[in-house]
């Protein structure tokens, strides 16, 4: 007997690296006109390092001291961003203190209690809104020259004070600008990029993938707005992303699609397929063979 164009479909994809979770979703990705793509492990590799860290004047820590706080912090976290932290403070040897009443908001960064501090780690945008002025002037100063290179800077505060900078650097995908270039030829509006790092490092990828329009500093909800904007603007949207910070836009798509290697188990369910072989060029792929089977069905 032979398969229906679908179902051939759905195992060609998968052939791919792609898991297509029904018929209805490997119909949907050919109907596509619009693309939403996350950048931290969607169009970077996913595996960020530590490249700089900066105590700041006055906090009274050596640069492996600001590290180990960081990690501890980070230890329970689950974020890519996290595991680069703790990996760096690994490899110097440090010891790291236990952390308690963990606690991390998606998008943000994490706290914890370490030695008897309040310390949290992550993006400088949402955590220094709420500090003095004074204190942050240095912080601030310190995170943008990071940014400027192009690396994701988080800030470290310990009972509410900044007290240093910790440069992460990760490396776009091999396939990141064939991929980007792909969906512009299947698609009518130009691809977007999506992410909650800060606008600096998010320009500086955008130019290397070949993406023009650029929404940064995004809480998770941001992404699910910006999706829905673009469909309520009659377009139907493909979103890509991997993080737990993806679910809400994932499921605000007219189909998601999760990078399922280092993609977070949220990300994975709220998505209708998993690329499971890490190749982010096979995403053009599914589309352009869901729209040959659209042609053989009609
Ligand atoms: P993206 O949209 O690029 O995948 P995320 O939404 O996961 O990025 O994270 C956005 C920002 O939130 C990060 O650049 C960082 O500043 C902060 N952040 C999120 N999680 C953490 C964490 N565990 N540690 C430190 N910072 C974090
Ligand atoms: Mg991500």
């Amino acid at each position: 007997a032979t398969m229906p164009p679908l179902l051939s479909a759905m195992a060609n994809a998968g052939r791919h690296g792609v898991l297509v979770k029904s018929a209805v979703v490997m119909e949907r990705l050919g109907e596509a006109d619009a693309v939403a793509l996350d950048k931290t492990g969607t169009l970077t590799e996913g595996s960020p390092r530590v490249t700089d860290v900066h105590p700041l004047p006055g906090a009274g820590l050596t640069d492996d001291a600001l590290l180990a706080l960081a990690a501890a912090a980070e230890h329970p976290s689950e974020h890519p961003l996290a595991r680069a932290v703790v990996n760096a403070a690994r490899e110097r040897g440090l010891r790291l203190s236990p952390a308690s009443e963990f606690d991390s908001a998606p998008g943000t960064g994490v706290t914890a209690t370490v030695d008897g501090h309040v310390i949290s780690v992550g993006s400088p945008l949402r955590l220094l809104r709420h500090a003095d002025a004074s204190s942050s002037a240095d912080a601030t100063a310190s995170a943008a020259a990071l940014e400027e290179s192009g690396s994701t800077a988080l800030l470290v505060l310990r009972d509410g004070e900044p007290v240093g900078v910790v440069g992460v650097a990760d490396r776009i995908r091999h396939d990141a600008a064939v991929t980007v270039a792909a969906m512009a030829r299947l698609t009518d509006v130009p691809p977007m990029l999506l992410t909650g790092d800060n606008a600096r490092a998010a320009a500086r990828l955008a130019t290397e993938a070949g993406i023009t329009d650029v929404r940064a500093g995004l809480l998770p909800q941001d992404k699910a707005t910006a999706v829905r904007e673009q469909e309520q603007a009659g377009h139907r949207v493909l979103v890509v992303g991997d993080g737990v910070n993806d679910a809400p836009a994932l499921a605000a798509a007219h189909v998601g699609i999760a990078m399922g290697r280092a993609g977070s188990d949220l990300a994975v369910e709220a998505a209708d397929a998993v690329v499971i072989r890490d190749e982010l060029a096979a995403v053009p792929t599914v589309v352009a063979l869901s729209r040959a089977t659209r042609r053989l069905v009609v």
